[in-house]
């Protein structure tokens, strides 16, 4: 996800233009903290260089953007002058700029020029070196927009400005420029294909709650030997606890498993042949040809007579695991 950086200028000891009781910084500081939890909410990973009303560094906030490895960065200022009150939005980007941080300056003050502000344009503003004459502008990396929002000392501008509107306002322009790529629909799979199928049948089966990770580990063999014993005690009325342990009881509980029998016991058998690295034993619940040569391979490897049938020796020695 996009990470932006959301500064608020000055704060602290610095007022930044004042009008009246009416403060820069507090508008500042209002609007960067509504910008962010909208963005956070978004989806967006957000980077504050103040949340209250603190001194602000230039440089270190800079640096902070750099090494968070901010997308894009947005400072909010409001703006300010001498003589008849002027009007509107303005927002700088970078000289550095390759075309981002224009493009979201531009998208800022369309959003705001819709809630009635008149947009009076994005541009570079440099000094006499021909740098950024803005600091957070000239010390970052990324995007950038210092934003001048509207002017405090003009009182149209002032009641025009809702907090929560020009946020949302902004807001909308970051997710236009700077779009938050849509989640993977399912979560990266690991593993095995065939144990993560094993385990998820064993979870919607027997209500387990099985890790679907594709590898077979003790929880995954135990829940085999809790699924035959679920099955022991519904199909054959046995009387087991299902406590995932192969003991004495399980194993004179075990009925014979024979070629050409179907249904959950022949799966469970497949699931842990599977696991034993049978695996072109791909488990289905039907024991057919295939099963069948895996359990004479598996009879005959343990020193046990390969007679194809999964009967008590067999599971005994397949489900001691
Ligand atoms: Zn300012």
């Amino acid at each position: 996800m996009p990470k932006i950086a959301v500064f608020a200028g000055h704060g602290g000891a610095d007022y930044g233009a004042v009008s009246g009781s009416l403060r820069e910084k507090d508008f500042n500081l209002a609007i960067s903290n509504a910008v962010s939890s909208l963005l956070r909410g978004m989806g967006y990973e957000v980077i504050n260089n103040r949340t209250t009303d603190t001194d602000r560094n230039i440089s270190r906030d800079a640096a902070l953007a750099n090494n968070q490895n901010a997308d894009a960065l947005v400072e909010i200022h409001m703006n300010s002058n001498e003589g008849t009150p002027g009007t509107g939005s303005e927002a700088f980007y970078s000289v550095k700029d390759t075309g981002q941080g224009r493009a979201l300056a531009e998208a800022i003050l369309a959003n705001l020029e819709g809630l009635g502000f008149v947009n009076r344009g994005a541009r570079v503003h440099l000094n006499a070196s021909g740098q950024d004459t803005f600091g957070i502008l000239r010390l970052t990396d990324m995007p950038a927009v210092l934003l001048e929002t509207a002017f405090i000392n003009n009182p149209q501008d002032i009641q025009r400005l809702n907090i929560q509107a020009v946020a949302q306002a902004i807001a909308n322009a970051v997710a236009r420029v700077f779009p938050v790529t849509a989640p993977p629909v399912t979560p990266p799979q690991g593993g095995n294909a065939v144990i993560r199928s094993i385990q998820s049948t064993l979870n919607s089966r027997y209500g387990f709650n099985l890790a679907a990770d594709g590898a077979a580990g003790p929880l995954t063999r135990a829940a085999l030997v809790r699924g035959l014993q679920t099955e022991l005690n519904r199909q054959f009325g046995r009387n087991l606890a299902t406590d995932g342990v192969f003991g004495p009881l399980t194993r004179a509980a075990t009925v014979n498993v024979r070629p050409g029998a179907r249904g959950n016991m022949t799966y469970i058998i497949q699931a842990a042949l599977f696991i034993r690295g049978f695996t072109d034993v791909i488990p289905d619940g039907v024991f057919g040809p295939v099963t069948e040569r895996a359990v004479r391979q598996f009879q005959g490897a343990s020193g046990l007579t390969a007679d194809g049938i999964a009967g008590p020796n067999t599971q005994n020695a397949l489900f001691r695991w």
